[in-house]
């Protein structure tokens, strides 16, 4: 390859929101059931059934476009999307196309120690449709429990470069999501969902080329794998000279390839038409100004406290308010610790390795944690007793001054305990001693290896650095 190529990308984001019932019915939301019991004569599309609009999705909607930084419109419209598939049974999805809720946003996220801002072209209200099934000698089964469904698509402006970028924009608006409570965003149960819109242009041209969609992508791992995929084929076909044909493609989880679906509709493909049944959304500030005041503290807020009040760095703060469950169990062991550095050290480089961030439960009471802090605060353990205590903690549920009580763990910071030991080591090193003396300071590692294990991990670090020094330079 000579050239140089950037792939440009889009994302459109469907999040199924948890009001309780659908989006023109009484009909349950809830995930799964017996097929087809969810349903009535609106939500299966019954001739002469009139779908009455939700209140509580137009606050759930405008929550999460106020959430994501969007312009609420004052006057908005429902339309009719056309196309004929078996998962709708009107044969058009009630959708919004040229006045939609929310407009004009932007999503702030974290690449490599740097803040980019993406763009938020919308976010619209529709129904889901409901779930075919393909069955062996049955043909396709058809299941509309989630059709009407209320959804919010979230579409964002061209502004994505990478695959790690793009994994940062949907990390940060799930975590959003969560936050402020209008879906529980499970890419397994589809209330997450995403696709992508990818082209590749030379590097500096600032001509957009020819874009592919890749639909329904539902895991994290999927969409990384796809991305990778098309953007190459779509290189390696320019770099042959052929051409890119605008269509919606698949992904096959087995060959992790995508595959054509069909030619790509334009909008007057969908003969958008108002829908008659449904009043026009007029919407107010006093509206508007309810819902901002009920608003939680947003992620982007919780890290720039962090950052000023506790000093941490921008990275580990992201981290720390990636899931609101996480940030408060770390706010709520703050308020119990000495050092909130130290604390945030431990959970993001012991505690993240055996927690699902994704699901974030607390892995033992955050008094514990706090308390732990402040036993190496207080010079009683040391930083690797510690680690042994966190593994203790997941196994029973015992306190870390009791653990450290039970297996007398107290750090040792006794210089007529340390000092014989100590001799012992030199001792038993001659070659690391001659090492040391000519010059080789990492010599000493292996010396301090030695204490560490007669003391079994207990000896104060500082100590054993100072006497053996002592020691060695007299
Ligand atoms: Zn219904
Ligand atoms: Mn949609």
């Amino acid at each position: 390859m000579t050239k140089e190529y950037e792939i440009v990308m889009g994302l459109e984001v469907h999040v199924e929101l948890k009001t309780k019932t659908k989006i023109f019915c009484s009909c349950t939301t809830e995930f799964g059931g017996e097929p087809n019991t969810h349903c009535c004569p609106v939500c299966i599309g019954l001739p002469g059934a009139l779908p009455v609009l939700n209140e509580e999705v137009l606050n759930y909607a405008i929550k999460a476009g106020l959430a994501i930084n969007c312009k609420i419109t004052r006057y908005g419209k429902q339309d009719r999307k056309h196309y004929f598939y078996p998962d709708l049974p009107t044969s058009y999805q009630i959708s919004q196309n040229d006045l939609p809720l929310c407009y004009d946003g932007h999503l702030d996220i974290e690449v490599k120690g740097a803040t980019k801002s993406i763009g938020i072209t919308r976010i619209h209200i529709e129904e889901d449709a409901g779930k075919l099934i393909h069955q062996e000698g049955l043909g396709t089964l058809v299941d509309y429990n989630r059709a009407g469904v209320p959804l919010i698509e979230i579409v964002s402006e061209p502004d994505l470069r990478s695959a790690e970028e793009v994994k940062a924009y949907l990390q940060k608006l799930r975590a959003i999501m969560l936050y402020i409570g209008v879906s529980d965003v499970k890419m397994n149960e589809g209330s997450f969902r995403c696709d992508v819109n990818l082209s590749v242009r030379e590097k500096g041209s600032d001509v957009l080329g020819v874009r592919t969609e890749i639909k329904n992508l539902n895991s994290f791992q999927s969409i990384m794998r796809a991305i990778d995929y098309e953007s190459q084929r779509h290189i390696r076909v320019l770099e042959e000279g052929g051409t890119l044909v605008q269509e919606t493609r698949g992904f096959d989880q087995t060959t992790g390839k995508t595959y054509s679906m069909r030619e790509k509709e334009d909008a007057e493909d969908y003969r958008y038409l108002p829908d008659p049944d449904l009043m026009p959304i007029v919407i107010d500030d006093a509206w508007i100004n309810s819902i901002k005041d009920s608003l939680p503290e947003l992620p982007d807020e919780r890290k720039d406290n962090y950052i000023r009040e506790y000093g941490l760095s921008s990275y580990d703060a992201e981290q720390l308010v990636a899931s609101k469950d996480l940030a408060d169990y770390f706010e709520e062991a703050v308020k119990l610790s000495k050092n909130t550095k130290t604390l945030a050290n431990l959970l993001i480089s012991e505690i993240f390795r055996f927690i699902d961030l994704e699901e974030f439960e607390e892995p033992f009471p955050a008094e514990y944690l706090g308390e732990l802090v402040n036993l190496i605060e207080d010079g009683v353990i040391n930083i690797s007793t510690s680690k042994r205590i966190i593994e203790e903690m997941r196994k029973s549920s015992k306190s870390p001054k009791e653990i450290v009580k039970e297996q007398d763990l107290e750090q040792i910071n006794d210089r007529d305990v340390l000092s014989p030991i100590i001799d012992e080591a030199i001792a038993n090193s001659e070659k690391a001693v001659k090492e040391y003396r000519a010059g080789k300071e990492k010599a000493l590692g292996a010396i301090i290896g030695q204490i560490m294990r007669a003391t079994r991990g207990k000896a104060n670090p500082q100590l054993i650095n100072e006497i053996l020094l002592e020691k060695l330079n007299n």
